[in-house]
């Protein structure tokens, strides 16, 4: 372990849409000075078990965690959840439903893209998400970058598939404050990913968060790329007048996104106590 401790709790595998298998991933962070790493893929714990065993054989902690897929006013918001039991039936559900929404979402969007000269097969894109159990709009950037309609999936997603892009299909999510409740009742820690990033400020404004807060909510992440300063000194303040623990993290894709390499925004070790400590009390 170095002087500075690095705490990054927001990463992904190709278990979602990152590129690194979850033994890759620890293995990376374990070479690049890593102390602690939570994997949160979008919306299945399947990575995790992976991950453990990597972890354990290379001195990295690992924290368990998972990234939901909610909405709050029919836009997306993304929720970290750590320790949570990954058993319990009722979030079990509700992270098939959504993943169902997910996939089945995949095929309008071919139809629109291929509306807009641009033809994808289904296999085109299952090819690009693997054996991942939940397959998204980063993996029909993956088809369309292979297929050479665009560079990259930042172009895919800004010229076609965010979600005022003309290739957008809507699809399930989760109730924000719902969520939290399924978090927290499953014995986990709850933090809103990234909450104003992407222009979304309007959408999680700082009137909600009392609310969010009775549901269960435990933390912000403040300290993220889609961040800018400013927002990040506001969301800190924010978060320490409503009694909420204030993270940090790279949302790291492997090659899936560019400036997002682990551990480039951190959680202090703190507040990672104070998480470890909350899973413990919540058994
Ligand atoms: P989906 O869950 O299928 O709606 O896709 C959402 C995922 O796509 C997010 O978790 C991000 O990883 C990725 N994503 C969303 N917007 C963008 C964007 N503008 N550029 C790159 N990736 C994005
Ligand atoms: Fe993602
Ligand atoms: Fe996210
Ligand atoms: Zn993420």
């Amino acid at each position: 372990m170095g002087s500075r401790v690095i705490i990054d709790l927001h990463t992904h595998s190709s278990v979602s849409d990152g590129t690194d298998r979850p033994a890759e991933l620890v293995a990376k962070a374990a070479r690049e000075g890593l102390d602690v790493l939570a994997l949160t893929d979008h919306d299945t714990f399947d990575g995790l078990d992976e991950a453990a065993a990597a972890a354990s054989t290379c001195g990295v902690e690992l924290l368990r965690g998972i990234e939901m897929s909610t909405q709050r006013k029919g836009h997306s918001v993304h929720l970290l959840g750590y320790g949570a039991r990954e058993d319990d039936p009722a979030l079990l559900a509700e992270l098939a439903r959504i993943r169902a929404g997910r996939t089945d979402r995949v095929s309008p969007v071919l139809a629109r893209l291929a509306e807009l000269g641009l033809p994808l097969s289904a296999e085109d894109v299952r090819r690009q998400a693997g054996d991942s159990p939940s397959v998204g709009r980063p993996h029909v950037a993956d088809a369309m970058v292979a297929a050479g309609y665009v560079a990259d999936r930042t172009e895919a997603f800004d010229r076609y598939l965010s979600d005022d892009g003309p290739a957008h299909v809507p699809r399930y999510a989760t109730g924000l404050v719902e969520a939290v409740g399924l978090i927290r009742a499953a014995g986990g820690v709850a933090v809103v990913a990234h909450p104003w990033g992407r222009g979304k400020e309007w959408l999680l404004p700082e009137t909600l968060w009392p609310e969010l807060v009775a549901a269960g909510l435990d933390g912000i992440e403040v300290d993220h790329f889609d961040h800018d300063p400013g927002q990040r000194e506001r969301l800190r303040s924010l978060a320490g007048r409503n009694g909420l623990l204030a993270t940090g993290s790279s949302d790291h894709h492997g090659l899936g996104k560019v400036d997002h390499e682990l551990g480039r925004d951190t959680t202090t070790p703190e507040v990672y106590a104070e998480i470890v400590s909350r899973i413990a009390s919540r058994v």
